[in-house]
């Protein structure tokens, strides 16, 4: 396995893959992998010839009382993890190579962010939506694997795609959970005991409205009032947002018709986490 730090080099290398004819598979990460991040490398391994993982813990997508100094960092470790699962080569430039001096072109999706995430992280996507177009541009790929833990930024990635003609194929795959039920995330490495005891009420509700909505339960407001006690419960939770959205607009529904998708962020202590999933009525 192969390591480039330097854009122009990694730019490069794409280019004569593609002389070669060959397909190009990335998965971008900020790193510090765990099961999620290994599922997208084992799934891209088998989409094409090449496969990249870009790890960058990206600066523009973090607001400024946000954990950009924080985030977890092991690169010496993803790089074993990721020769295991037969990754080419990994992609790790540094803040200065991807944002110069001058540097000043951003990419906005407007709709599919406004909520969510988005309304509590003004400036996120459009951080995300940023640099995933730039490592688009420097890694050529084909096909980008995405996590649906990240619901949101999938389908702002794969409106970007659509909305810009950009020629790469955005495929997103499940959101892998510890045998509890948490949801893997690197930020989870910060919770103390009772932290990670209190984060397993994001997945808990989740969990509740899905069966729920299994056993015919259509209406938001009644699986919004089964759900917020126990969320309510909890001293050291504080929740960010609970939405039901359409799964492709994200639009906030009233009623599930077939499908919807719940949403959930709440603050454990300092932490912020995430949770998805997708409620189906029979
Ligand atoms: P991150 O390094 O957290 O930015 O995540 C990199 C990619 O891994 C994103 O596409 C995430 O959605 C995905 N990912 C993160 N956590 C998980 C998880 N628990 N299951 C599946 N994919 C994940």
């Amino acid at each position: 396995m192969q390591i480039v730090t330097d854009p122009a080099a990694m730019q490069q290398l794409a280019f004569t893959w593609r002389d070669q004819g060959g397909r190009i598979v990335l998965v971008p990460t900020m790193g510090y992998f765990h099961e999620g991040h290994l599922s997208l490398m084992a799934y891209g391994r088998g989409q094409g010839d090449h496969l990249v993982v870009s790890i960058f813990v990206n600066p523009t997508q973090f607001g400024p009382q946000e954990d950009l100094d924080r985030y977890p960092r092991d690169l010496e470790r993803d790089c074993d993890l990721a020769a295991k699962q037969g990754v080419d080569v990994i992609f790790a430039p540094n803040a200065e190579q991807m944002y110069p001096p001058g540097y000043q072109t951003f990419v906005e999706v407007t709709e599919v962010t406004r909520g969510l995430c988005g309304a509590s992280r003004p400036i996120h996507f459009r951080g995300v939506a940023t640099v995933v177009l730039k490592l688009f541009n420097l890694v050529q790929p084909h096909v980008a694997v995405f996590g649906e833990k990240d619901y949101q930024q999938l389908i702002a990635m794969q409106r970007m795609v659509a909305d810009l003609n950009v020629p790469v194929t955005v495929i997103g795959r499940p959101l892998v959970r510890e045998a509890d039920g948490l949801a893997l995330s690197s930020r989870n490495v910060y919770l103390n005991p009772e932290e990670r005891r209190t984060a397993l009420k994001l997945s808990q509700a989740l969990f509740l409205a899905r069966d729920m909505a299994a056993q015919g339960e259509r209406s938001r407001e009644r699986l919004f009032a089964a759900i917020t006690p126990l969320l309510d419960a909890e001293p050291l939770l504080r929740l960010d947002y609970l939405s039901l959205v359409d799964n492709h607009t994200l639009a906030e529904l009233p009623t599930i018709q077939h499908t919807a998708r719940l949403a959930i962020a709440a603050y454990v202590g300092q932490i912020r986490l995430i949770d998805n999933i997708l409620l189906e009525v029979p």
